[in-house]
This record gives structure tokens, sequence and C-alpha cells, in this order.
């Protein structure tokens, strides 16, 4: 599904990422972690297709469609989910009249009218129930007022009404506390399935306790250094990230 070979990219003239390999298929839930300021946020960026960051060299094809190519906007429609995109205040934009947009634009992209009002509606109440969103948020105006517990359950009922292809999910190092943790993992456990992938960047092993990847990736100055499974989380944790540096470091002197 989604194919990145050989991905540099610079802010500021400054190169972050330095030759980024990932391959992601259907079905896959993939965690990227690694030591602060490795680049896991370029990544997310990268790919959301954010101004200040250039792609230098390398190529990123989303079901052999070249990704780069495309604007934000055109990414979203084919599917791709970037959850930090979301988290922005809009007073005035109800939460669900964003997403009637949203979803009609994706469709209108793929050549299929607007959802029927019953049908959408429909929709929300399902998804309100699979992620037990709270139907109060969902007319409040869009993130206005609402608390980090908050944003969190509404970026997962996005994810939820949108049920994109590729979800990339930066769970910035700042703490998400317990409960927000939990939303976010009980969200992406009822979501995935063998038609989509999961790409979830964090500092912390814990939230691979509740979420259990398929593929755990570390990322460290730029590149993706070592890959396994949920065994190489734990590894880490024991071991902490020094451990990577240090070996790493070796290697490549
Ligand atoms: P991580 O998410 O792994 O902690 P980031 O991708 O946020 O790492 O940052 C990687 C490097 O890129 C850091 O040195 C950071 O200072 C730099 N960087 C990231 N975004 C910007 C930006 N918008 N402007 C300048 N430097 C940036
Ligand atoms: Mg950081
Ligand atoms: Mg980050």
């Amino acid at each position: 599904m989604l194919s990145i070979r050989n991905l540099h990219a610079s802010v500021e003239d400054k190169a972050i990422l330095k030759g980024l390999d990932l391959e992601v298929k259907a079905g896959e839930v993939h965690a990227i972690m690694g030591p602060n300021g490795s680049g896991k946020s370029t990544l997310g960026n990268v790919l959301a297709g954010r101004e200040s960051y250039e792609v230098t060299e390398g190529e990123v094809l989303l079901d052999g469609k070249d990704l780069l190519d495309l604007a934000p906007e055109d990414r979203a429609r084919e599917g791709v989910f970037l959850a930090f995109q979301y988290p922005v205040e809009i007073p005035g934009v109800s939460n669900i009249n964003f997403l009637k947009t949203a979803l009609n634009e994706i469709r209108e992209y793929k050549g299929l009218p607007p959802m029927e009002a019953r049908d959408f509606l429909n929709r929300v109440k399902e998804k309100q129930k699979l992620v037990e969103f709270d139907a109060k948020l969902a007319n409040r105006s869009l993130n206005e007022g609402f608390s980090g517990g908050e944003k969190k359950r509404n970026e997962i009922f996005q994810l939820a009404m949108l049920d994109p292809k590729l979800a990339i999910l930066d769970e910035t190092d700042s703490g998400l506390d317990i409960d927000a943790l939990r939303i976010v993992a009980r969200g992406v456990n009822q979501l995935r399935s063998k038609d989509n992938a999961f790409i979830v960047i964090t500092h912390y092993q814990r939230l691979l306790e509740y979420i259990v990847p398929d593929f755990v990736h570390v990322l460290y100055n730029g590149r993706i250094v070592r890959s396994g499974t949920k065994e190489l989380a734990l590894e880490l944790e024991e071991k902490g990230y020094d451990w990577i540096k240090e070996t790493v470091d070796a290697e490549g002197a």
C-alpha cells in the first residue's frame, strides 16, 4: 500500500530525513519509535505535504501512485489521514458539517454523488457507537474548547467517519495521559481491518501495550535503523534509546 524509498527531506536547509525506507501493506499496523529529534514528526509532516518540509530525494508511493506529486488535500482524498492535521479549532463549523464536507469531497474525487442525508446520519450513529464518542461533542464547533481527551476522541471519531486507507497518528512526545492513550488505542483496535493500515508514531512503548503493532521500527538520525516485532519495543523499553544510539553509531564508525 505504502512504499517509501530512500526518502531525504530537509527543513530550513537542514537535512532531517536521510534515506528512509518503509513498506506498509494493507492490514498492517506499524509503530515508529525513536529518540527525540530523530525525525518522527518530520516523517508525518512530509507525508502530509506540509509546506516547510522539502523532499530532496526518494519516492513515496501509495498503491503505486506518487504521493509527493499530490497536494495535501488530494492526499487526503486518496485516503491518507493524518491525525495531527485535524486538531485545529474552527469556530462556527460544527464537527458534523466539517465531516460531511470532507466525506463528500472524498466521494466527489471518486466520482460518487454526495451522501444522502439519512445515510450520513446513520453513519454518524454507527461510528459514534463504535468509538464510544459522545453525541454532544459531534454537534459542537470543531475542537473549540475541547479538552485534550475530547480532541483525541474527536480525532478517532473523524478517523472512523472518513475510513481512510492509511492513517498516520503522531502521538506527540509531550505526554498523552493514560485515558487519551486508551481512547486512541481502542479506536485503532476497532478500526483496523484487512483493507487499511496504520502508522503509529510514538516515543514511548506504553501506547503499544494497548495497540499491538505488527511491526516496530526505530527511527534514528533520519533513517530506520532497526525493524522488528513488538519484542523490539520491549527491548527498547528495557535498554533505552542510548543502546540504539551506541550500537548504530558504532556500526557507522
Ligand atoms: P521527533 O518527532 O522524532 O522528535 P522531529 O521530526 O520533530 O523529531 O525533529 C527532527 C529534527 O528536525 C529536530 O532537530 C528538529 O529541531 C528539526 N525540525 C523539525 N521541524 C522543524 C521546523 N519546522 N523548523 C526547524 N527545525 C525543525
Ligand atoms: Mg519530538
Ligand atoms: Mg515528534
